[in-house]
């Protein structure tokens, strides 16, 4: 091989990341690193890796953990499905491999919440295995290198993308090609600064040459937004506080936050507490209103959150509790596994 890939592969050596989950082969802990990698900086998921390595140093003590305990350990990294599916999935190597990482694309392929990047990133880099590792990084560099004008986030042009990225995948190391493009998508080839002076491939670069670098990758066009309010209601009673497991098939399945009537247009505070709104999900027999928080907004990957938290105190703490509910103690709370947006809350007004 004697083309920009060497020169690639080069700098990939000399100017690689000395990132924890680097120069290992165990495919459990390639996988942990990929899983929590998607969606996270590295800075972050950094600090989650080690907790998790730490917690759950083979997949079998991650199979051997509830699922509570493995979506506290995830808390404040979002995409909860991802833990849910990591879980689940140890559970499978377990059950079916007697808790060896399987060697084989299709069966790590198989694997819960494993796509085609992850299995293509563990069977190349654990096991050596001649499969790409295509993620966003790795199409906005080849997208920018060979000017590629179908859409990235169409079905042909995630075909052509994967096409491309076999053809270009070298026989030897494929693991270490694999990551050397994917670095140089972090580093150097940026979404809206990419680093051309210093980039190793810039010779044999379409988009450099022709000085046209931002209009790559092409995409469709952006997912919509779906706008929520949330209108929490936050009951305690004494040193109690009524909280509910999420199980809809909604975001946060699995983790906790408080029971919230959800209004289709935003609703003022004053006509929320006129018409006492709580009714409709717990009827209160007179309740002390002891708060209104400000609007919290929070941006999901497709949804755009707008919370308010009503808190309420109440004397008589025997009614029908809406459902999935129950009581806890306040000073409990920091042990059940809630969403950032619902920890926030809860650190600013509950635990202060
Ligand atoms: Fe990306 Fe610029 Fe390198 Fe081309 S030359 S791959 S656009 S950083």
């Amino acid at each position: 091989m004697n083309d920009w890939r060497q020169n690639l592969l080069n700098w990939y050596e000399a100017n690689k990341r000395d990132l924890p989950w680097r120069n290992i082969k165990d495919p459990y802990k390639i996988w942990l690193s990929e899983v929590i990698l998607q969606q996270t900086r590295v800075n972050q998921g950094w600090e989650y890796y080690l907790r998790f390595i730490k917690n759950y140093p083979t997949v079998s003590d991650l199979a051997a953990a509830s699922e509570q305990d493995v979506l506290k350990l995830w808390q404040g990294l979002g995409y909860y499905s991802r833990a849910r599916n990591l879980h689940a999935a140890a559970h499978t190597i377990v059950k079916e491999y007697e808790g060896k990482f399987p060697a084989k694309f299709e069966s790590i392929r198989a694997l819960k919440g494993v796509g085609d990047y992850t299995a293509g990133a563990i069977a190349s880099i654990a096991f050596n295995l001649n499969y790409p590792a295509v993620d966003g990084n790795v199409m906005r560099v080849y997208s920018r290198l060979f000017g590629i004008t179908t859409a990235i986030d169409s079905t042909n042009g995630k075909k052509q993308m994967n096409e491309l990225a076999v053809e270009l995948l070298p026989a030897k190391n494929p693991g270490t090609y694999n990551q050397a493009v994917m670095e140089l998508g972090a580093m150097v080839c940026l979404p809206s600064n990419p680093q051309c002076e210093s980039c190793p491939v810039q010779q044999a670069c379409y988009a450099f040459l022709h000085k046209n670098m931002l209009d790559f990758p092409v995409k469709q066009g952006k997912t919509k937004v779906r706008n929520r309010y949330l209108n929490y209601i936050v009951i305690v009673q004494k040193d109690s506080i009524l909280i509910r497991l999420r199980k809809s098939k909604d975001i946060w399945h699995g983790l906790h936050d408080f029971p919230v009537v959800e209004t289709d247009r935003p609703i003022t505070q004053a006509k929320f507490l006129k018409d006492k709104k709580w009714n409709e999900v717990v009827l209160l027999r007179n309740p002390v209103l002891k708060d209104v928080s400000e609007e919290y907004v929070h941006l999901l990957s497709h949804q755009k959150l707008f919370a308010r938290f009503y808190l309420l105190e109440i004397v008589n703490g025997k009614m029908e509790l809406p459902a999935d509910s129950f009581w806890i103690k306040i000073n409990d709370l920091e042990n059940y596994a809630v969403p950032k947006l619902i920890d926030l809350y809860i650190r600013k007004k509950i635990l202060k």
